[in-house]
C-alpha cells in the first residue's frame, strides 16, 4: 500500500476511520473473550487459563492479553462500557486500572457494586492513565507506599521505586522539561543521573583542581549553556538550542527566491534574555500553537523554542509581536509551512 500519494486530509480521514474500526473490533474481541471464558473452551484446547490461550495460542503479548482480560471483566459487569470504548472516551489501560482496584477491594472483603463501578467509569472518561490512577487512588483510598524498593537485576541494573511528594514531583518535572533539549528521550533515570553528574562535577571542581572528565552529555549541556549567555538562569536552559536551530532553519532556503535568500543571510542576533523570559512567562512556559479551525491548543512543555511568526528569512523582525513560544514539533511545523523545511518522514527530519 503506497500512502505517499494520498492527500493530507484523505490520510487523516482514513486513519480516523481505521481507529474507529479498531475500537469496534476491540469491543467484539472482549465480548468473545468473555464468552470463550464462560464456556471454558480454552481448557478443551489444552490451556489451563484464558490468559495462556490468549498468549500461547492467539499470539498476544502478555501485556496485551492481560489488558484485554481485565477490560473484558469490566465489560461483563458494566455492559454500557462498550459504547465508551467504541467512542474512545475510555481505553483498555483505564479499564485494566479499574479492574485491578475492584479486585483489590474484593480481596479486602469489600463489595464494589455496579453503580459504583459505573460512576467510576463516568469520572475517568477522557482522562490520561496518570489522571485515572490518581482518581482511583483517592476513590479506593489506596495505601500510600513510602518504603523504597531497590532491587538488583540480572544485568547489574537496579530497579528503584521511590515515592515523591507532590512538590518534589513538580520540581523534578520542571527540571525534566527544562532539560528536554539535552535529554530528548529522557527517562527519569537519565534525568536523575544527569542532575547527579552535574552536581558531582560542581562539587569536585570546588574541592580539587584536578580535572575530572565529565560524561559526554554534561559536556554537551555545558557547551549549550555557554553558547547562549553566561547570565542565563535555569529557566532559559529550555531555549538553549534556539539560535542554533533557527540558524539551521535559515540555512535551508533552497525553495525561496533570491530576495529571500539574501534576507536569509542576515546575521541573526541573539534575542535579549529579558525578552525571552517575558515571552516564556506570557506563554506560561507552554507551547502556544493553536489549531486554526478546532482551536485545540498544544501546551506542550517539551523542548520549547522561540519562533518568529514571520521568519527572519522572509523579513520578519525580532519584535515581541512577531515572536511566540513553540515546542520543537510546532517549530518544525511552522518552518515547514514557510517552505524552510522539507519533511521527509513523519519525524520531521530535516533534509
Ligand atoms: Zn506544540
Amino acid at each position: 500500500m503506497d500512502l505517499s500519494k494520498v492527500t493530507n486530509s484523505e490520510l487523516l480521514v482514513r486513519l480516523e476511520k481505521l481507529v474507529r474500526t479498531e475500537r469496534k473490533i476491540t469491543h467484539l474481541i472482549l465480548c468473545h473473550i468473555n464468552e470463550v471464558e464462560a464456556r471454558r473452551l480454552y481448557a478443551e484446547l489444552g490451556f489451563d487459563s484464558m490468559f495462556k490461550y490468549l498468549t500461547k495460542h492467539l499470539g498476544y503479548g502478555e501485556d496485551s492479553a492481560y489488558r484485554r482480560l481485565q477490560a473484558a471483566r469490566v465489560l461483563k459487569q458494566v455492559p454500557t462500557v462498550a459504547e465508551k470504548l467504541e467512542e474512545g472516551s475510555l481505553n483498555l489501560t483505564q479499564l485494566t486500572q479499574v479492574q485491578k482496584c475492584i479486585k483489590q477491594e474484593i480481596k479486602l472483603g469489600n463489595k464494589v457494586d455496579i453503580h459504583q463501578t459505573t460512576q467510576i467509569l463516568e469520572e475517568i472518561q477522557n482522562k490520561s492513565s496518570f489522571e485515572t490512577q490518581k482518581y482511583l487512588a483517592q476513590e479506593f483510598n489506596l495505601p500510600i507506599q513510602i518504603h523504597e524498593v531497590i532491587k538488583p537485576q540480572q544485568d547489574n541494573s537496579v530497579r528503584l521505586e521511590i515515592t515523591f511528594t507532590e512538590d518534589q514531583m513538580k520540581t523534578l518535572q520542571q527540571a525534566k522539561d527544562l532539560l528536554s533539549h539535552v535529554l530528548p528521550d529522557g527517562n527519569w533515570a537519565e534525568l536523575i543521573t544527569l542532575l547527579a553528574e552535574k552536581h558531582i562535577q560542581k562539587e569536585m571542581g570546588k574541592i580539587s583542581n584536578q580535572r575530572i572528565k565529565p560524561p559526554k552529555r554534561i559536556i554537551e549541556a555545558n557547551e549549550l549553556e555557554k553558547s547562549e549567555t553566561k547570565n542565563f538562569n535555569n529557566a532559559d536552559i529550555r531555549e538553549l538550542k534556539l539560535s542554533n536551530h533557527s540558524d539551521a532553519l535559515l540555512g535551508i532556503t533552497g525553495s525561496l527566491t533570491s530576495t529571500h535568500s539574501f534576507l536569509a543571510q542576515r546575521k541573526r542576533k541573539n534575542l535579549k534574555v529579558t525578552l525571552k523570559r517575558a515571552l516564556l512567562k506570557k506563554a506560561n512556559q507552554r507551547c502556544e500553537y493553536t489549531h486554526p479551525q478546532s482551536g485545540k491548543k498544544c501546551e506542550s512543555t517539551y523542548q520549547l523554542q522561540i519562533d518568529h511568526l514571520i521568519p527572519l528569512a522572509v523579513g520578519g523582525l525580532d519584535t515581541s509581536g512577531n515572536l511566540r513560544v513553540l515546542c520543537r514539533a510546532h517549530n518544525l511545523h511552522a518552518a515547514q509551512r514557510w517552505g524552510l523545511l522539507a519533511i521527509k518522514d513523519g519525524n520531521g527530519t530535516r533534509t
